[in-house]
């Protein structure tokens, strides 16, 4: 689209989407910034309404978003099949990077791990029965089985990739030593660890070895839950249908802390860069070496609004340095994710 400015200049208007930055997953193109639908669920982060989901999951084309990460264990299938929708309102399958994950179920109100092959044959079939598709552009094991060897979870879904159900393989939540066992069975094209502004044990853990084996890097949490959008105050609380309300992070005295960082994080990014620090975040972790993706957890299109913020600029060596001491300074008491480790199935129940 082409605009007539004074003096008679004529200059190019991009639409917002222009601006996103692309990788590739197993040979597709994948925006760099993933819609990740754990909110849309239903479940974890309070009451959603249907239609805004399924307007959110159609709103990413506006920004140049082709990614959209899901799992069974996200309302037990309601995210899956909000996406369904989505895809099937839109009309174009292709359009779409559906990204889902599945060895996660509940059990008694509990999530726990089961990788066993059968079970996980099924979940596949399930999902592409809630996605109302003929393929998964990638399916990822949510977390490991203790309980299953890593191996005999890979053939599983080895065999849905061979069968074109599949068209790439994930795990997330693995060591750099289960995804070697993994890959001695099947192709391994992603993973998906935890890494935000707070949250970097993977920086020295698995990323490297994705790195080193050309394996893309989802990264979840992008926003830590929330706390990188600026808007989390320091005696929040929550309720109890909000996984906030059992994250360690959001716990007063630690919260203040945590909001303190943002404070000052938000500070930096509008006296160097004139933006916010949900902006400064999502480009931090996009300019990280080996993250492909960002995974960002929006309920409502409007969350979305300021993708585009997020590109045509980069941070400093510099700008790295002086974050990392604004979080190592305010953050006296940090802690990660661990909390959301699933428990073990009980050999007999399930
Ligand atoms: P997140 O992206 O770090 O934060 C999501 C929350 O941030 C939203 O629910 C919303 O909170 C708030 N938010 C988002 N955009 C906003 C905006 N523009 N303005 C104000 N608030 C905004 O959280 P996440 O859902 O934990 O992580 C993202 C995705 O990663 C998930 O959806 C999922 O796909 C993936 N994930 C994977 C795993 C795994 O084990 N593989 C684990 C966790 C997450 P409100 O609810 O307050 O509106």
């Amino acid at each position: 689209m082409f605009v007539r400015l004074h003096f008679g200049v004529v200059q190019t208007q991009r639409p917002s989407w222009t601006t996103m930055e692309y990788t590739q997953i197993g040979g597709t193109r994948v925006s760099r910034i993933g819609l990740g639908t754990w909110a849309i669920g239903g479940f974890e982060w309070g009451a959603v309404q249907e239609r805004e989901s399924i307007d959110t999951c159609r709103a990413i084309f506006e920004h140049g978003i082709n990614c959209i990460d899901t799992a069974f264990i996200y309302g037990d299938g309601h995210a899956e099949r909000v996406v369904g929708k989505a895809m099937a309102e839109h009309g174009r399958r292709e359009d779409f990077y559906i990204a889902t994950k599945g060895g996660l179920l509940r059990h008694k109100g509990n999530v726990v791990t089961d990788g066993r092959p059968a079970s996980i044959q099924q979940e596949i079939e399930d999902s592409l029965r809630r996605l109302q598709v003929e393929y998964i552009d990638l399916y990822q094991l949510h977390w490991p089985d203790p309980q299953t060897l890593i191996a005999q979870t890979a053939n599983a879904m080895r065999e849905a990739f061979e069968s074109g159900k599949v068209r790439a393989l994930g795990v997330s939540n693995c060591s750099a030593q289960q995804m070697e066992e993994f890959r001695a069975v099947a192709p391994l094209h992603a993973n998906q660890p935890p890494i935000n502004l707070f949250e970097r044990a993977a920086e020295q853990t698995t990323v490297p070895y994705c790195r080193q084996h050309g394996i893309a890097v989802l990264a979840w949490s992008a926003l830590c839950r929330s706390l990188l959008t600026g808007k989390i105050q320091p005696n929040q609380s929550f309720p109890q249908n909000d996984i906030r309300s059992a994250d360690p992070k959001f716990q007063p005295p630690r919260l203040a802390q945590y909001v303190a960082a943002v404070e000052a994080l938000d500070q930096y990014a509008k006296e160097h860069y004139g933006k916010r620090v949900l902006h400064l975040a999502l480009r931090w972790l996009l300019d990280q070496p080996g993250v492909s993706v960002a995974l960002w957890g929006a309920k409502r299109p409007e969350q979305l609004a300021t993708v585009a913020e997020i590109f045509g600029w980069k941070l400093t060596a510099d700008d790295r340095k002086a974050i990392d001491q604004i979080v190592q300074e305010k953050i006296k008491d940090p802690v990660g994710p661990e909390y959301l480790r699933p428990g073990l199935r009980e050999r007999a129940a399930v």
